[in-house]
C-alpha cells in the first residue's frame, strides 16, 4: 500500500552534531529524559487546549486531558503517551529531525568549548527530545495531529545515529506516544518506584495529570495511577508550597538546573486581578546578551497557558527575571498584537517592575551576600535602567555597587549611601572617574588629589558606565562629578603653597605652552591636583568626555576630537626644570612629549605613537650626552 510506504531521511547536520554531543555528555544525569519528554506532552496538551479556545467546534468530546507512562519488562520498552494536539508528517519532520531555532551553531560551538556545566547549558537550549537517545537504543513516535484524519497518523522510528524513517500509520486517538527502546543499561527506568521518583521531582506542578499504568498486586489488574500533583503551583496558597516546590516549578519553566536566587509570588484582587510567581535566576543564562533572544514571562489567562516569552510585562532591563503571570482580566483570545497596546499589560508592568525593584531592595537588606551575587550576573544589565527607566531611577541608583579607590579590588561592592556615608561634611559632590578598564583607572593620575587628601572616588570601567552617568546626575541630593572634567569646587579643597607656581609665572611659561600647543588645547593651567605627575588633561565641563567619544567611535560615528586643557604641575621636578630651558626648539620638544604622555593616560591611545617614542628617545639620548 502506497501510504505505508517507509521514507528514510537523514537528521539536519546541526541536529546530528547535538544529539553525538548530549550523548556523550549528560551521562550523569540521564533521568531528565523522562522529564522532557513529559514536558513536550504538556506543552501539547496546553496548545490544544488553546486550539479549542479558538475552534470550539473541535471540541467534540470533552477530553480529560492527561500523560500515560507504561512499562513493558519483556521489550524493555517504556512508552509515554499524552492526547495533546500531535503532529502531521511535515511537523514531526520539523520538529524531531532539525533544529529550527537560531543561533544553534553558537550554542553547539559553545558546548564543545566547555568541559563542565553541559548538562546545565543542554537543558537551557531546550533540545528536550533528543535526550530520549541517551538511554534508548531505539525511539519510535507514533502520532496524530488534531487536524488529519485517523489514516493520516505518522510513525518516526530512528536509533539516534544519522537516520530515521517516517511513514504513515492509522492512528484514532489524537495526540502523541513516544516509545523508548531502552539500553540493557537502562532497565531501572522501567520500575515503578524510580518512574515515580523521577515524576515527582521533575513534573509534580504541572497541572496535567501524569499517570502510571501500575500493576495492583492484590486484585492482579492494570490500573491507572496518578503520580503528581497536577495543580499549577502559583494557585496554591504560599503556606501549601514547599521551598523545593518553588525551586523544582523554576527549574521547570527554564530548564536551568541551578536554583533562583530568590522569587515573589503574588495574587492580587481588585482593579487589577492576576497572579504573579517572578524568580531572580543565580546565573547569567549564557546568552543573555544576544539581542535577538526573546526574554518575558509565560503568560497565561485564568489558569489556561496562552504564550511564552512576552517581553511586554517587565522593562528590557529587567529581562534576566523569570517566571509566570496568570491574568484574570485578559481575553483568552489574548495575541501578541493585543499586548503591544493592552492597557492591562501597562499597568501591569508598573506593578511588576516596582515589584521585582523591591523584591531586589529587599535582598540587599536582608541577605546582602545574596545581592553581592545577584549585581555580580546581572549587575550590567541593571545599570541600563537608569538611563531607561525615569521614574524609578532613585530606586534602582540605590541598587548600583560600584568599586573605588578605598574598596580597592575590582569586584563592585560599594553602595552610593555607603559612599556618603564615608564622606566628610564638606564634601558636596560624589566623585567619579570613568576609564576603559579597573587597571587604568585605579592607577589614573587624576586620582592623585583624592589619595592624597582621603576622599574616595567612584571607578567605573564597564563600557556601559559613560551612558549611565550621563543619565545620572543626582544622587540624595548630592550631585555627581567625574574628575576627568574641570570642577571649580574643587578649587576650596585645595590649600597649597603657591610660590613655585610664582616662579614659573614669572617666566610666562604658560604663554610659551599655549603657543606650541595652540591647535591641540583648549587651555592650559596651573593645578595643584597632582603630586607624581608633571601634567594632565581634562576635558572641559561643557565638553564630550573621552569616554563618550569613545562609544561613538566605537558606534560608528565620528566626533570631533576634544580639546582639552592641559593642566600642569607647578611643583614637579620636570615642569622646574624645562622652566630653565632656554633654546626654543627643546623647549618645544619637552611640551610636546608631556602633553603627548598625558594623552596617552587619558585616552589609552596616540594617532602617532612612532613620533613619540622617536620624541622620547632623543632627549633620553641628549641626556646621556650630556651626563
Ligand atoms: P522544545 O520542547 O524546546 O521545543 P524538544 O526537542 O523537546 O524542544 O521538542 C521539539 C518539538 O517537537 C517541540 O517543540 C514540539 O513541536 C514537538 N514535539 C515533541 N514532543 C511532542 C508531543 N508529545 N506532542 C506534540 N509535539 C511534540
Ligand atoms: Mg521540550
Amino acid at each position: 500500500m502506497e501510504k505505508m510506504k517507509k521514507e528514510i531521511h537523514s537528521f539536519q547536520s546541526e541536529a546530528k552534531q547535538l544529539l553525538h554531543l548530549m550523548i556523550h555528555s549528560l551521562y550523569s544525569n540521564k533521568e531528565i529524559f523522562i522529564r522532557e519528554i513529559i514536558s513536550n506532552a504538556s506543552d501539547a496538551i496546553d496548545k490544544l487546549r488553546f486550539h479549542f479556545l479558538s475552534h470550539p467546534e473541535t471540541n467534540k468530546s470533552n477530553i480529560d486531558f492527561q500523560i500515560c507512562i507504561s512499562v513493558n519488562k519483556e521489550k524493555n520498552t517504556l512508552i509515554i503517551s499524552d492526547n495533546g494536539i500531535g503532529m502531521n508528517k511535515n511537523e514531526v519532520i520539523e520538529n524531531l529531525g532539525t533544529i529550527a531555532k537560531s543561533g544553534t551553531k553558537k550554542f553547539i560551538n559553545e558546548l564543545k568549548n566547555k568541559t563542565e556545566e553541559k548538562s546545565n547549558l543542554i537543558g537551557q537550549f531546550g533540545v528536550g527530545f533528543y535526550s530520549s537517545f541517551i538511554v534508548s537504543k531505539k525511539v519510535i513516535v507514533r502520532t496524530k495531529s488534531i487536524n488529519c484524519s485517523e489514516k493520516e497518523g505518522v510513525l518516526w522510528e530512528s536509533d539516534g545515529k544519522g537516520k530515521y524513517t517516517i511513514q504513515n500509520i492509522i492512528k484514532k486517538e489524537t495526540g502523541t506516544e513516544i516509545i523508548l527502546f531502552l539500553n540493557d543499561s537502562e532497565k531501572i527506568f522501567l520500575e515503578e518506584w524510580k518512574i515515580n521518583n523521577i515524576v515527582k521531582k521533575y513534573s509534580d506542578h504541572i497541572d496535567i495529570p501524569v499517570k502510571i499504568n501500575s500493576f495492583n498486586e492484590k486484585e492482579k489488574i492494570y490500573c491507572l495511577k496518578q503520580i503528581n500533583r497536577a495543580k499549577a503551583i502559583w494557585s496554591l496558597k504560599k503556606s501549601e508550597i514547599k521551598k523545593e516546590e518553588y525551586q523544582n516549578f523554576y527549574k521547570y519553566i527554564t530548564n536551568d538546573t541551578n536554583n533562583p536566587l530568590t522569587w515573589t509570588h503574588n495574587t492580587v484582587e481588585g482593579t487589577l486581578e492576576y497572579t504573579n510567581l517572578l524568580y531572580i535566576p543565580s546565573k547569567a543564562p549564557w546568552d543573555m546578551w544576544n539581542r535577538e533572544n526573546k526574554y518575558g514571562l509565560k503568560l497565561y489567562v485564568k489558569k489556561v497557558y496562552i504564550m511564552d516569552d512576552v517581553q511586554q510585562f517587565l522593562p528590557n532591563y529587567l529581562r534576566f527575571v523569570r517566571g509566570i503571570i496568570d491574568s484574570y482580566d485578559m481575553p483568552l483570545n489574548v495575541s501578541r498584537e493585543i499586548l503591544q497596546e493592552n492597557k492591562i499589560v501597562s499597568g501591569l508592568r508598573k506593578t511588576l517592575t516596582k515589584r521585582i525593584l523591591s523584591l531586589l531592595n529587599q535582598l540587599l537588606i536582608n541577605n546582602p551576600e545574596k545581592y553581592q551575587k545577584f549585581w555580580n550576573e546581572f549587575g550590567l544589565v541593571l545599570k541600563e535602567g537608569i538611563a531607561e527607566d525615569f521614574q524609578n531611577k532613585e530606586t534602582i541608583a540605590n541598587l548600583l555597587r560600584f568599586t573605588s579607590i578605598s574598596n580597592n579590588k575590582s569586584e563592585q561592592t560599594v553602595s552610593l549611601e555607603n559612599y556618603i556615608k564615608n564622606t566628610k561634611k564638606e564634601q558636596e559632590k560624589i566623585y567619579f572617574l570613568t576609564a576603559d578598564n579597573y587597571l587604568s583607572a585605579k592607577n589614573s593620575p587624576h586620582l592623585e588629589f583624592f589619595k592624597k587628601n582621603n576622599i574616595d572616588v567612584l571607578l567605573l570601567s564597564d563600557k556601559i558606565d559613560e551612558w549611565m552617568m550621563n543619565h545620572l546626575t543626582e544622587f540624595k541630593e548630592k550631585k555627581f562629578q567625574s574628575i576627568n572634567k574641570t570642577d571649580e569646587s574643587l578649587n576650596k579643597l585645595i590649600q597649597e603653597d603657591n610660590s613655585n607656581q610664582k616662579i614659573l609665572e614669572k617666566n610666562e611659561l604658560l604663554k610659551k605652552i599655549k603657543e606650541s600647543l595652540s591647535d591641540k588645547i583648549k587651555d592650559v593651567k596651573f593645578t595643584n591636583k597632582l603630586t607624581d605627575t608633571p601634567a594632565i588633561l581634562v576635558t572641559d565641563s561643557s565638553d564630550m568626555s573621552t569616554q563618550m567619544a569613545k562609544l561613538f567611535s566605537a558606534a560608528g560615528q565620528n566626533p570631533s576630537p576634544i580639546k582639552y586643557i592641559f593642566e600642569i604641575n607647578p611643583n614637579h621636578v620636570l615642569i622646574k626644570h624645562i622652566n630653565n630651558i632656554t633654546e626654543e626648539k627643546i623647549l618645544k620638544e619637552w611640551i610636546h612629549l608631556l602633553f603627548e604622555e598625558a594623552l596617552l593616560v587619558e585616552t589609552g591611545s596616540l594617532e602617532d605613537p612612532a613620533n613619540f617614542i622617536f620624541r622620547i628617545n632623543k632627549l633620553l639620548t641628549q641626556n646621556i650626552f650630556s651626563t
